[in-house]
């Protein structure tokens, strides 16, 4: 017998685990509320057949007619957006940040990725395994639904619920967290989880994605929450605590990609490769292609952060970014 694959967390509020084989995620919280008039399922899942078999069990399970089925979409990455085009209806409204639609819609979005990959001293006969291994780019959606695009504070009433859409740009430029202030409860997205640490990349150098993380927490920080809903894994009630707990994390990463540095110049690639990785692989070498390519997104995160803060200096020469201490 099969695994229940929907359980209730409170009245017309259920969850589906929506498997991610072979991702070290394990799981995405597919997070549905159920009304008489419309349903809202909040993130999908990957777009491929393992997900997809447990959302199709999950919505027969929950009775869910998908013409009175919407869709919220915390964020673009693939194991949030990837099942949307499959599972909703003409009818049904796909709600998705007006800022990560832009970079959905981007033409060619992998090619300033490996752009500024190269000039980060990322090597080029790696890039293109790093492309082609990366769940965005086999994972996502076939096409682009019509978005029905969301600001901050826009509100979302779902039967009992009502949600205000909280821009939290940071592991994403344009995440979005669902707040219901009366039943004090946070759906997180990946900008906070509880059991394990969000990934911060920046793969750009307009973004200064650790910057815009760390002001995102502060601004959660002091929400009345009685229970927070993420994206992966489970559930937790100490928002503040956790909160505290990412930002001491990320200064530490920051103080150590200095330590790293020690005086030399450095592109971040090789930063990355020496600082520590929670990963089972001792060498760098031995990683995976996909996790070099999350180390060295993280790493630049936080190389633009320190430059920023005044404490990293960058110069560019023959065609790469050097790194050193200031
Ligand atoms: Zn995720």
């Amino acid at each position: 017998m099969r695994i229940e694959v929907v359980e209730e967390i409170k009245p017309d509020l259920f969850r589906i685990k929506v498997p991610l084989p072979n991702n070290p995620l394990k799981e995405l919280n597919s997070y549905v509320i159920r009304s008489r008039e419309r349903n809202l399922i909040i993130d999908t899942g990957f777009n491929r057949p393992q997900c997809l078999e447990v959302m199709e069990e999950g919505v027969f399970n929950l009775g869910l007619d998908l013409t009175r089925t919407d869709f919220f979409l915390t964020h673009l990455h693939a194991d949030h957006t990837g099942l949307v085009v499959r599972l909703a209806s003409k009818t049904s409204a796909v709600y998705f940040s007006r800022v990560d639609a832009q970079m959905f819609k981007r033409e060619e979005p992998w090619k300033a990725m490996i752009d500024y990959a190269k000039i980060n001293g990322f090597p080029e006969e790696e890039l293109l395994r790093a492309i082609s291994n990366h769940p965005g780019f086999k994972y996502s959606p076939q096409s682009i639904p019509e978005f029905d695009l969301v600001d901050d504070g826009r509100e979302i009433e779902v039967g009992r619920y009502r949600l205000k859409c909280l821009w939290t740009p940071g592991h994403t430029p344009g995440h979005m967290c669902l707040y219901d202030e009366k039943e004090k409860l946070l759906f997180s997205g990946d900008h906070v989880l509880f059991d394990i640490t969000p990934h911060i990349e920046s793969w750009s150098y307009q973004v200064n994605a650790l910057h815009d993380y760390l002001s995102s927490l502060d601004r959660i920080r002091d929400l009345p929450v009685a229970m927070v809903l993420p994206g992966h894994r489970s559930f937790f009630t100490d928002l503040k605590g956790r909160i505290d707990a990412l930002k001491k994390h990320h200064y530490l990463r920051a103080e150590e990609v200095l330590e790293v540095l020690n005086g030399k110049r450095k592109t971040a690639y090789e930063i990355a490769s020496q600082m520590t990785w929670d990963i089972d692989y001792e060498r760098w070498e031995d990683f995976p292609i996909a996790q070099k390519w999350f180390a060295t997104g993280e790493a630049i995160a936080h190389l633009r952060f320190l430059e920023e803060e005044g404490k990293v200096e960058r110069n560019i020469e023959s065609g790469l970014f050097w790194f050193s201490r200031k």
